[in-house]
């Protein structure tokens, strides 16, 4: 598309209007007295104008995203980017514009603002883009087509390829809203902007880099475009001391992205397990959208334990959803305990009549108590995910050697009352592992029964284990710290016990060496290993191992 091309889609009005110029951008000398905009002489930090060019500030904006400042307008959030659009190109009571939806809602008040009027074309069933049903909502008409990727509220990004067919198909502008980029598996389309004259991107300060209360947005854009935005922005827009504290952020530290990455996937993985929730939808955003049995239960039950989460149950195409925010682990965590619990409840009745689980070898197990909230899952043949959170580091830590060492999926998570002590925790966690290999184990048919392991490390761990239904358990290991790590030596035991009896087996552990450390990392490994001998199909065709025919 040509200049000439991009100026017929501009509203006539805006084409030639003159824009508001200041004294400072018309003088070209050095001045040193200020008598030019009414300001107060008294300095206070705050009694000039600031820079209604940005200059500063795009500049640096245009370093760290390779292009440069005649590419950029900074705008009061990208909100403002998505008015002025409007602004620009639309003519009220006559253009349109075409987006997706589900999608984000400011693109439809905008129109609104600007009688303009806002065709929506929804996502398939997947949210994947119906390019052709897109591309044919558009008339002689429509001067914007709105696509954000990754998409508010469904989390997911469109291919490239999608997007740069659509934009190179289409004859007015594409406004592509790339507020959650950063959160993404796969760069923008930035690095392309060059090859398309129509294209606009949005990008923002407000999530990625942590700044919404300061209120900045970009645009990015040809300078043709560029031009026309500045033209219609108020002048200061972007106020001083935003500008001051943007500046200095771009140039100490980038935008923070790892650990809401990582606590995203960590979220989705646990809410996956939960059997209230429907659906995670993947997400390449800061934010997941998820399906739920009872959407607005949840949504109740979250406020009631002071958690805010986005209701998008009532929005076509999110029947049922909710979109959840991805906050600091311990947020997270808090989140995650209402929803397990109030999951849990609903699905004990349903865990009992199902009764065992069939071939699949996997259960799970809620149990909720005042002291202890509890969510287990088990895959005896490793086919899930494993995750462990019980805010004991060195109990996660020996967990993880359980799941490691015997192949067997493991998801825990614990939320107990540690500010009294770790021990209703450490216990309940046996207890419910105990109650989730019994549902896991089933029938029981065709498994090894059996499990013992010979020394260990340096240390001799040895772990000694009988499915078999019977419950002996005996310990012989003594220990001379109090602690190892956050963790309570005499808690050891109790924890092998609560197990063993809650799974009805018989276990006895022993161990000796110096190293404190080691010898109970034995144990813990030393009990994976037993127990993964013990669960393993019998290569010989007994169908029950015992002599009695029953188990
Ligand atoms: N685009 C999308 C897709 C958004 O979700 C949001 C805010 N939630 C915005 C733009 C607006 O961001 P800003 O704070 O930059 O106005």
């Amino acid at each position: 598309m040509e200049t000439q091309d991009l100026e017929r889609l501009v509203r006539p009005n805006i084409l030639s209007m003159r824009p508001y110029s200041t004294a400072r951008d018309e003088c070209e000398g050095r001045p040193e007295i200020f008598l030019d905009a009414n300001e107060s002489p008294y300095g206070n930090g705050f009694n000039r104008y600031p820079d209604p060019h940005q200059k500063q500030l795009k500049e640096a904006v245009a370093r760290i995203k390779g292009t440069s400042p005649d590419h950029i307008f900074l705008g009061n959030g990208s909100d403002e980017a998505i008015d002025l659009a409007y602004r620009i190109f639309c003519r009220p009571g006559i253009d349109n514009a075409v987006s997706i939806t589900p999608t984000y809602g400011m693109y439809g008040v905008a129109a609104a603002c600007n009688d303009t009027e806002f065709r929506t074309v929804p996502l398939r069933e997947d949210f994947s883009l119906d390019e052709e049903a897109l591309l044919a909502a558009a008339d002689a008409n429509t001067k914007l087509l709105f696509i954000c990727s990754p998409n508010n509220p469904t989390g997911n990004r469109f291919p490239t390829w999608q997007l740069t067919r659509i934009i190179s198909s289409f004859n007015g502008i594409v406004v592509l809203d790339e507020a959650y980029i950063d959160f993404s598996s796969e760069e923008g389309l930035l690095p392309m902007l060059g090859s398309f004259p129509n294209l606009i991107i949005l990008q923002t300060f407000s999530k990625a880099w942590g700044m919404a209360g300061l209120r900045v947005g970009m645009a990015f854009a040809s300078p043709f475009i560029i031009r026309l935005f500045s033209n219609v922005k108020y002048p200061y827009n972007i106020n001083g001391l935003t500008q001051e504290i943007v500046l200095k952020r771009i140039e100490t530290s980038g935008p923070e992205t790892g650990p809401v990455i990582r606590e995203r996937e960590r979220v989705s993985r646990v809410l996956a397990e939960c059997p209230g929730i429907l659906k995670v939808y993947p997400s390449e955003a800061n934010f997941i959208l998820v399906k739920c049995r009872d959407p607005k239960g949840l949504y109740r039950k979250l406020l009631d334990n002071g958690v805010i989460v986005r209701d998008r149950s009532g929005i076509p195409g999110c029947e049922g959803c909710l979109r959840i925010t991805i906050g600091t682990g311990p947020e997270n965590d808090r989140m995650l305990h209402t929803v397990t619990s109030a999951c849990g409840r609903e699905n004990r009745e349903e865990a009992s009549s199902s009764g065992q689980e069939g071939e699949s070898r996997n259960s799970t197990v809620f149990r909720e108590t005042s002291e202890t909230g509890i969510a287990a899952m088990m895959d005896l043949d490793g086919k899930g995910p494993s995750f462990i959170s019980t805010g004991i580091g060195f109990f996660d830590h020996m967990l993880e050697q359980i799941a490691r060492h015997s192949g067997i999926s493991m998801l825990v998570y614990a939320k107990g009352d540690l500010n009294v002590d770790e021990h209703h925790t450490i216990e309940d966690v046996g207890i419910v592992l105990g109650k989730a290999l019994a549902k896991a184990l089933g029938s029981k048919i065709g498994i090894e029964r059996y499990g013992f392991v010979l020394p260990m490390d340096e240390s001799e761990a040895s772990v000694l284990i009988d499915l078999g239904g019977r419950t002996d358990f005996r310990w012989d290991a003594e220990f001379k710290r109090e602690r190892i790590g956050d963790m309570p030596t005499e808690m050891f035991s109790h924890f092998f016990k609560s197990l063993a009896e809650s799974a009805c087996c018989n276990l006895h552990v022993s161990a000796t060496g110096e190293n404190e450390h080691h010898k109970i990392e034995g144990i813990f490994k030393a009990f994976a290993r037993a127990l993964k001998m013990a669960v393993a199909h019998d290569r010989f065709p007994y169908s029950i191992p015992s002599s009695k025919g029953v188990l």
